[in-house]
Formats: C-alpha cells, structure tokens, sequence
C-alpha cells in the first residue's frame, strides 16, 4: 500500500549513532526531521524477540504519541560461533552505562571459550543486521531488513562510528567500521541495505 506523501518524520530512537546516521540517509528529501528526544517520547521495552518486530514496536510507540509517521530502526550484531548473539540483545550487552568496550569484550571472551571447547580457533564472522519499520498513525506498517557480513578482530580499533564498530572489518575491507570513513561505512553498512529498500518503497527512487 502506498502511503500519503511524508513530509516530517519522527527518528524514533535515543540513540545519537544512529539518529546521526538515519537523518543523514535522510537528507536527499528534504522531510522535516524530528528525533523522539526533541518530543520527549519514551524510549519503548524492546520486547520482540526479532529485529523487524522490535523495529515495529519502537515506530507505533512514536507514531501514535506524536501523530506523525515514524521510522525506526532496531539492529545488532550477530557472531555465528556464538550462535547468532548478542543479536536482538546487542544494545543490552553494553550493560546500563552504555559501555560498549564491556560488550566487545564479552563478544571476545566467549568466542575465546568457544575455541577452548572445541580445541581450535572458531570462526571470527559475524554480520550486522538492520530492520527499519515506518508506522504512521493510523497503523499501516512498512518494514524492510538489510545486512551486511564481515569478520570481528580484536582488540577494536578507530574512533568513527559507534557500538560494535571497532571490532567489525566488512568482508573484503581490512578496516573496521571503525576505521572507515562515515561516508564509506555509509554506502555499504547493513542500515544502507535497509534503506535502500525502503527508498524503493517509500520514495519511489
Ligand atoms: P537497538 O537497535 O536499539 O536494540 O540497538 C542495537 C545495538 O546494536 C546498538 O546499540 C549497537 O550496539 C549495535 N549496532 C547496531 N548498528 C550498529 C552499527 O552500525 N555499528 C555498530 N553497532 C551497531
């Protein structure tokens, strides 16, 4: 279904990254951007147990409080020897004080455990996965997922971009997200997938 034309869209999200990152793939349309912090909306439980469902959740929360259509993203990293975690988790690995080098330390931690159990060194690939949804108002949903796969290193390096960045290499780059320009993560990262895909939908382009 083809939804009226969007003219101002809420970022729901209390996240700075990724309202930095989701505004700036948003700039080619010139919409009126708000974030939920600029509304005071209440950051939703992420209660689903998969990307696109929490991505949902987190847009209809907005979409309803503010009577605007909203996007939102719910991403995450997941490590394949590790059986696909931290996944839906990623953000909560980081504990309450947001510290994600505690979190790609745990990442490192239990991939060194697993190599100890199986007596070898366990694959380091992970991906990013990004689910967007964009509710409006009066409920219709639209939801798209992007990925991108790469190797983890240890320990992080770089200071761009932000969560599990440091310790993501993108197939075939020897740089970690970190590393990378944000204009190159940009073009290739698991959020550019998505939207690519919503572009298609929502824009026509
Ligand atoms: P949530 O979508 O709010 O549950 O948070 C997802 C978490 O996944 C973020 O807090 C980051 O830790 C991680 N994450 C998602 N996308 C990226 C990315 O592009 N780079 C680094 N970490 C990411």
């Amino acid at each position: 279904m083809k939804e009226s034309k969007i003219t101002t869209l809420v970022i729901a999200s209390h996240n700075r990254g990724k309202i930095k990152e989701i505004a700036e793939l948003l700039i080619p349309f010139g919409l009126k951007i708000i974030a939920s912090p600029d509304l005071d909306l209440i950051e939703p439980l992420e209660t689903e147990k998969t990307f696109v469902g929490n991505a949902i959740l987190k847009a209809k929360v907005a979409a309803e409080a503010s009577g605007l259509p909203a996007i939102s993203d719910d991403s995450g990293l997941e490590v394949t020897s590790l059986q696909g975690r931290p996944g839906v988790f990623s953000a909560r690995w980081a504990g309450p004080k947001k510290d994600f080098y505690l979190a790609m330390k745990k990442i490192n931690n239990k991939l060194k455990v697993a190599d100890r159990r199986a007596g070898r060194k366990v694959p380091r690939t992970a991906r990013f996965v990004c689910a967007l949804a964009v509710v409006w108002p009066n409920g219709s949903t639209m939801s798209f997922k992007g990925t991108i796969d790469g190797d983890l290193c240890w320990p992080p390096r770089g200071d761009n971009g932000f969560g599990y960045d440091p310790i993501f290499m993108p197939k075939d780059r020897p740089e970690t997200f970190g590393e990378l320009e944000p204009s190159l993560k940009h073009a290739i990262s698991h959020r550019a997938d998505a939207f690519e895909k919503l572009k298609t939908s929502l824009f026509d382009q």
